[in-house]
């Protein structure tokens, strides 16, 4: 490693993927896949306020709502005068920026965490923020900051990408998947993940099969700790 440079982050090849599984599940996997205590989680939308944090960066450069659509996933809907490429290249931008590591936790996210991590219960991180090295470390830097030290592993993905790569070596271990984006929280289901979907605006028309919607991170606890009663 060069002088300087920020520790290189987990990459996003299928090797690193079966690694974070060992990670979590250890040499006996099928022995312990029902008994490991293990969330996989996105993070923008779910364990930190993103949107906010892109919005005062928006506003800030001098780029203004679209009256009424505050809340528009595509920021070319969102905003004046932004293109759609331009808008994913403003996305680029904002998560490969100093800003992006000072996100704030999302609703009541750092109360959840800590009574799932009291209960036993550790943190996989699977995020398509950024695979760019500088925003991967002040991505785990800010999450270690607000959660302590509750992740098992992080997968950085590129801006945007994706994630059934990512959750193909999850498939059929039951574990618990929270995302807001209703494509990624489906890529989870499909293979087998006890999938929650975190309400947004953005994705509450969705009503996807055998995935429950919740608001808080209050009653993902209540879930998590009584599964018998959820899905
Ligand atoms: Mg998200």
């Amino acid at each position: 490693m060069s002088k300087g440079s920020s520790p290189r982050p987990f990459s996003v090849d299928q090797t690193t993927f079966e690694s974070n599984w060992d990670l979590a599940f250890g040499k006996n996997k099928k022995t312990n896949m029902e008994t490991t205590k293990l969330i996989l989680t996105d993070v923008d939308g779910v364990l930190l306020d993103w949107a906010g944090g892109f919005d005062a960066w928006m506003l800030n450069k001098g780029f203004r709502h679209v009256p009424g659509n505050e809340h528009a996933y595509l920021m070319n809907e969102r905003f004046i005068d932004v293109e759609y490429d331009q808008g994913k290249q403003l996305i680029r931008e904002f998560n490969e920026s100093e800003a992006v590591g000072n996100l704030v936790p999302f609703r009541d996210a750092v109360a959840g965490i800590h009574e799932l991590a009291r209960a036993g219960y550790k943190f996989g991180v699977i995020s398509s923020h950024s695979d760019v090295p500088r925003a991967c470390a002040q991505r785990e830097q800010n999450l270690r900051k607000h959660f302590t030290d509750v992740f098992k592993f992080f997968v950085h993905l590129p801006t945007g990408a994706d994630k059934d790569d990512a959750l193909e070596p999850y498939r059929g271990s039951n574990l618990w998947w929270i995302e807001d984006k209703t494509e990624n929280a489906v890529a989870g289901a499909v293979r087998g993940l006890r999938t929650i979907l975190m309400d947004h605006e953005h994705n509450n028309q969705d009503r996807p099969e055998g995935i429950t919607r919740v608001h808080t991170w209050q009653d993902i606890v209540a879930i998590v700790l009584n599964p018998n009663k959820s899905i």
